[in-house]
């Protein structure tokens, strides 16, 4: 046994116990396996939802056709192009005070895209998205599902430059940089989405006024790719009994992975 697979099953039997004492905390399963399954295979052959009644700001900076323009993000060809674009980007006030562009880490080749909401100080130090005591957290997570970023995910963020304090993204930040995210998703063909935290989740979902906790434990669709939302794990930090419900949901995410 190596010893990635010896932690990987450290870490799930420790999230196991997690989830035998405190029962009281966790969140059951919305669906079945076999229900999952056949949502999955639904939502890869219908085109995305044209309800709107939830959406806002969010969804329409991701879908908005207005966005795509010879200079946009969308129009890029390749993912490297997409990627020097990206390191350059200059299109919102970000830039200014920004160290670093973070615009992914992981294989292009993924069968899981983690999104998260944008960068923090970490990663405006480094340039990579999910590193510090989160992102370490997310990784062991992750493994106890076999999934990691140096094999079979990428991650990435909505925003890509740091808002100053780690305020919250501005609309008119999510509208120039969203874009960047959707032709990532594009590129990189994902076999399933995995949004942490309530702002990725509303943007992808398009339920913008939906809390996290109602869009946990169903299957959503992207633009035809499955797409489970849960917790950011910075918010497990500060709240270890959201832990096992995030586990739960890389449960289903495994579900959705194995029925492809
Ligand atoms: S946040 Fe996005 S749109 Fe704004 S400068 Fe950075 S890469 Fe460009």
């Amino acid at each position: 046994m190596n010893i990635e697979r010896s932690q990987n099953e450290e870490a799930a039997r420790l999230l196991r116990q997690r989830q035998e004492i405190s029962s009281q905390d966790l969140f059951l399963a919305r669906l079945t396996r076999e229900e999952a399954l056949q949502i999955v295979s639904a939502s890869r052959e219908q085109p995305p939802p044209s309800d709107s009644s939830d959406s806002g700001i969010l969804q329409d900076a991701v879908v908005g056709s207005n966005l795509q323009s010879p200079s946009s993000p969308e129009s890029t060809t390749s993912y490297t192009e997409l990627r020097d674009d990206a390191l350059t980007c200059t299109r919102c006030g970000l830039a200014e005070s920004r160290k670093n562009v973070v615009f992914s880490a992981g294989v292009e080749d993924a069968c899981v895209m983690v999104v998260g909401e944008a960068p923090g100080a970490n990663e405006d130090d480094t340039g990579l998205p999910f590193v510090g005591a989160a992102g370490k957290f997310l990784d062991l997570l992750l493994a106890t599902v076999d999934l990691s970023r140096e094999r079979n995910t990428y991650i990435c963020n909505v925003i890509k430059c740091r808002p100053p304090g780690n305020r919250d993204p501005m609309p008119d930040e999510i509208k120039s940089c969203s874009p960047f995210l959707t032709r990532q998703i594009q590129l990189i063909q994902p076999e399933a989405l995995l949004a942490v935290g309530s702002f990725a989740a509303r943007l992808l979902t398009g339920r913008e006024k939906t809390a996290l906790g109602r869009m946990r434990g169903e299957v959503h669709n992207y633009q035809g790719v499955p797409l489970i939302a849960t917790y950011h794990p910075a918010a497990l930090l500060r709240n270890p009994k959201w832990t096992c419900a995030f586990w739960e949901d890389l449960q289903l995410l495994r579900q959705v992975l194995n029925s492809g």
